[in-house]
């Protein structure tokens, strides 16, 4: 199992099964959305994917 959050704590998250690819990605939406030059990947099943705790602002 792994659990992570964003660095404020506001949104924490669980997933339960294994990481089946971890990728860096170089596409423009990638770049755009991580403000980096790439963006690191991780590909899960979204039934072992499961949002514990989720911001107020967030729907
Ligand atoms: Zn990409």
């Amino acid at each position: 199992m792994y659990t992570g959050s964003c660095l404020c704590g506001e949104v924490a998250v669980e997933i339960k099964g294994a990481i089946s690819s971890i990728i860096h990605c170089h596409c423009s939406l990638c770049r755009k959305n991580s403000g980096t030059a790439f963006a690191t990947n991780g590909f899960v099943n979204t039934d072992e994917f499961s949002v514990t705790k989720r911001a107020s602002k967030l729907s």
